[in-house]
């Protein structure tokens, strides 16, 4: 028996070393430690400051964070006036979460139809002038969704607030980022009663209104609405960045729209969508219309560290190190005006 090392006893290295197939240590990209990413949905103005930082930490270069949800408004019926305030807090305080975390901190605006609100045109009327704003780089999170907390709104209403949205948007010359809804997955088993639907989510899941689109596949019919809408709009689906990807929208989107698609991987445990996932699509179609968010968010259980393990994780599935660049670096910026 070989002895490679000068170790006390045998090791695998022995072991290893009197085998025919010794493999060669692989040739890692120690690049991929300081690749700077973008991650196009958080809402990391509501997250910790700790959070924050974990962002910075693990090499985020540029964040979109969205201001549109309903989560964050405490009244029911929702009013223009309270997503307004949504949208101010986090233009207020966008600037010093730069200056604390060194990573550029943009912002997405918009009127996210998972609630009724009650004066949408109000809103719609407004947001003009905040589309005209610098630190403003996308219109979103929007998309017509099944169903509506607390309050049902009927789909037809829904997708002309999202249709405005993106005339807006193609007026500005932004992208529009997509809410779509995602096919849940199976649990082993369902929760005590009152204790809600699912644990690690701050919402009152027996709130919920009965859906407004029914039928095989709503989830994909939602996002056939916002492709019409966008249509409609006359916003190029190039402009479209479809968040929350998943095997139920990929084929869709990848074959019949023009839409970037972008895997949310930073609360897989609620929608079962991950690193793998987003590497079936690179194989499948290619890294071009492809990118990565987190959607971390202080009203679920989420990881600031998700698309830095999943960087590592790509390359671990197969990924070359370029196309990982493009979805995580490259395509962001493409599409967002973010610094170059
Ligand atoms: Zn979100």
């Amino acid at each position: 028996m070989t002895t490679p090392h000068p170790t006390k006893r045998p090791t695998d290295a022995t072991y290893l070393a009197d085998r025919d197939t010794a493999e060669e240590p692989p040739d890692l990209p120690r690049e991929l430690l300081n690749l700077p990413w973008i991650d196009i949905h958080n809402h990391a103005h509501t997250l910790s400051w700790d959070d924050r930082e974990r962002y910075a930490l693990s090499g985020c270069r540029s964040m979109m964070m969205v201001a549109s949800g309903y989560h964050w408004t405490p009244y029911k019926p929702v009013e223009a006036d309270d997503i307004r305030f949504l949208w101010d807090d986090a233009i207020n305080r966008r600037e010093a979460i730069e200056r604390n975390h060194f990573f550029e901190a943009k912002l997405g605006l918009g009127v996210h139809t998972g609630v009724r609100i009650e004066d949408p045109d109000e809103l719609l009327a407004a947001m003009d002038a905040y589309c005209a704003l610098d630190e403003v780089v996308a219109v979103g999170e929007t998309g017509v969704v099944p169903s509506q907390h607390v309050e049902r709104w009927g789909v037809d209403e829904q997708q002309a607030v999202v249709q405005a949205q993106m005339e807006l948007a193609d007026d500005h010359g932004l992208p529009v980022l997509l809410h779509t809804p995602n096919t849940s997955t199976e649990s082993k088993r369902s929760y005590r009663d009152g204790l809600g639907v699912t644990p690690g989510y701050e919402k009152n899941a027996g709130l919920g209104a009965d859906p407004v689109l029914d039928g095989d596949n709503p989830a994909l019919e939602s996002v056939k609405r916002d492709v019409a809408a966008a249509r409609d709009a006359g916003l190029p689906e190039g402009r479209v960045v479809a968040s929350h990807a998943d095997r139920n929208n990929t084929e869709y989107l990848m074959e019949e729209t023009d839409c970037y698609l972008s895997y949310t991987i930073g609360h897989s445990w609620l929608v079962g969508v991950d690193a793998a996932d987003v590497a079936n699509a690179i194989d499948e179609y290619g890294p071009g219309r492809i990118m990565v968010d987190t959607d971390c968010a202080n009203v679920l259980r989420t990881d600031p560290y998700a698309l830095k393990r999943a960087i590592f994780e790509l390359y671990r599935y197969g990924i070359d190190v370029d196309e990982i660049r493009q979805v995580v670096l490259e395509n962001p910026r493409e599409v967002f005006d973010f610094e170059q």
